[in-house]
């Protein structure tokens, strides 16, 4: 008999309080190596802090997360497991202003993976080019638009070689125009495999790529279902009035 496969996430009865209020409540989630979740709903119902929670960016307090196999006991080696497992992609890049953008991608590698500086800037420059913004690398974060730091910011996650990526609103901080380069890119990574998670409104994205739509509501997840069954038919009032107010 062959074994099932390990999720590459799974959330059980996971709880994240702020003082007393529950940003998560009781949230359970299995994620499937390769696949890609869209999460969406309205502003502060939990979706940062529930993609924070999974690479312990938020510290959850009930319940169990589980990434690749690996459970997140609070133990600084499931902590750092977990983070060489992951990447995560922020609505504002968070890239390092005083670095060039080589550098960006290749700090951790070299500090974390201890990879030569040779090695790191192989890996970085063929991600860079990948992300197509290979003739950036020389340049610092506030020289270029904000779809290419947005870019960077993906080639620099990719140089962990993570297995996941994290995504939250990474296109909401961007011009109308670069937003659709963005989705480019992740749309590459989609293609390859990838399991992703994002947090975004671009429901065209959605469509296009999810294998799942999950709706949050108030720190719960309220529904999920393929985007044809989410789009074409949700089975909440809140997601029907969510997504009136965004389509
Ligand atoms: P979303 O990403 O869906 O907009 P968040 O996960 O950021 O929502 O926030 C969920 C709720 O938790 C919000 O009410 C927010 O105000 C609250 N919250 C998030 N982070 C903190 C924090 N560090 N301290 C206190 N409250 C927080
Ligand atoms: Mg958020």
């Amino acid at each position: 008999m062959n074994n099932p496969p390990v999720p590459a996430v799974r959330l059980a009865g996971v709880m994240k309080r702020f003082g007393d209020f529950a940003a998560l409540n009781d949230v359970n989630l299995e994620i499937a190596a390769g696949e890609k979740v869209v999460i969406c709903g309205p502003s502060g119902s939990g979706k940062s802090t529930l993609i924070r929670c999974i690479n312990h960016i938020e510290q959850h307090d009930g319940g169990q997360i589980v990434v690749n196999g690996i459970k997140l006991d609070r133990s600084a080696d499931s902590i750092a497991q977990v983070r060489s497992v992951t990447g995560m992609v922020f609505q504002n890049f968070n890239l390092f202003p005083h670095m060039t953008i080589l550098d960006n991608c290749t700090i951790a590698p070299r500090t974390t993976l201890k990879l030569s500086r040779a090695e790191a800037e192989a890996r970085a420059m063929e991600l860079l080019a990948k992300v197509r913004i290979g003739d950036q690398a020389g340049k610092y974060p506030s020289q270029l638009s904000g779809g290419q730091q947005q870019r960077a910011a993906i080639a620099r996650s990719l140089c962990m070689q993570p297995g996941i990526m994290l995504f939250d609103e990474p296109t909401s901080a961007l011009d109308p125009e670069m937003v659709k380069e963005v989705l480019e890119t992740m749309k590459t990574l989609a293609g390859e495999g990838m399991t992703m998670i994002c947090v975004t409104h671009e429901m065209g994205f959605a469509r296009e790529v999810a294998d799942r739509v999950v709706f949050m509501d108030r720190g719960s997840i309220m529904e999920q279902g393929r985007p044809d069954e989410f789009f074409g038919n949700p089975q909440t009032d809140r997601a029907r009035q969510f997504l009136s107010q965004i389509i």
